[in-house]
């Protein structure tokens, strides 16, 4: 179907005709070819703006490979997380031995690398880094910091504050950005809700979906070698200045771009100050 319909008939005014034919073939054949056929002929999102950088898949559904390099405290709610994510139908994410430890946190290409540790009073709860090159992540680090999570009495030191930052920075790990409003999703950019906001929403399946309703030539997902992103530390005083910029957000993002392309998107999520 799709060799007949990408063939090499290159007469534009025969183009109507092939998608009547086209069509009235996927009514005979059933939706799920239909299916198939507008996947390979979509198009990839333009821009590289937040939200439009996807990783780069040849196939579709695909698996993410989300490296363990979290001790006993976090498994269950990254466990948790990654299979609400795993429920969109464009992708799998599937839990692999950690490529870095909980406190380095190096990036691996081709994956997402998860991770805890008391980072110390930084400021941030969770932490999502996307590599990208283009429009592609090529790798992702995902870092939970116990400093607030641990605190005695504190008030992240609950279960659902474990489970809505596992939830929120997986999801930012696809390339969700932040929901416009605070749609009762688990990405909201609202911490007051933290403890209400647990799960994805369909919004977020409707926009993974979008984002990778197409495949790529450039293969990133579960692909070891290759150019590899600038590799930006979130501490280098140039994204620390950019961090200032975002204030009184809780939820900030940073882009920093190399110039050359690539570049790394820091999703941020701030502690409340008391
Ligand atoms: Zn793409
Ligand atoms: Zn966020």
């Amino acid at each position: 179907m799709a060799k007949h319909l990408g063939g090499r008939q290159r007469v534009r005014t025969r183009v109507a005709l092939q998608v009547v034919i086209f069509v009235i073939a996927c009514l005979s054949l059933g939706a799920p070819v239909l299916h198939e056929a507008v996947a390979q002929s979509g198009a990839a999102p333009t821009g590289s703006g937040l939200g439009s950088r996807h990783w780069g898949t040849r196939r579709v559904p695909f698996v993410l490979s989300m490296g363990d390099n979290v001790d006993g405290s976090w498994k269950q709610y990254v466990r948790r997380a990654i299979s609400q994510w795993s429920e969109a139908d464009e992708v799998d994410m599937v839990l692999v031995d950690g490529g870095t430890t909980g406190r380095t946190c190096r990036p691996t290409n081709g994956r997402v690398e998860v991770c805890n540790a008391d980072y110390g009073d930084t400021g941030w709860l969770g932490l999502t880094r996307l590599y990208y090159d283009g429009d592609h992540f090529t790798k992702v680090t995902v870092q939970f910091n116990d400093y607030y999570f641990n605190q005695s009495g504190g008030q992240y030191n609950t279960r659902k504050a474990r489970v809505h930052t596992a939830c929120h920075e997986l999801g930012h790990s696809l390339g969700l950005p932040h929901p416009p409003n605070s749609s009762g999703s688990c990405v909201n950019d609202s911490l007051d809700l933290l403890e209400e906001t647990l799960t994805p929403v369909r919004a977020n399946f409707e926009d993974i979906a979008d984002l990778y309703d197409h495949r790529d030539r450039q293969q990133t997902v579960n692909r070891s070698r290759g150019a590899s992103a600038a590799d930006t530390s979130f501490f280098a005083p140039e994204t620390l200045a950019g961090t200032q910029a975002d204030g009184d957000v809780q939820h900030g993002v940073i882009d920093t771009p190399a110039g050359d392309g690539s570049g790394v998107l820091s999703y941020v999520t701030w502690v409340n100050q008391p």
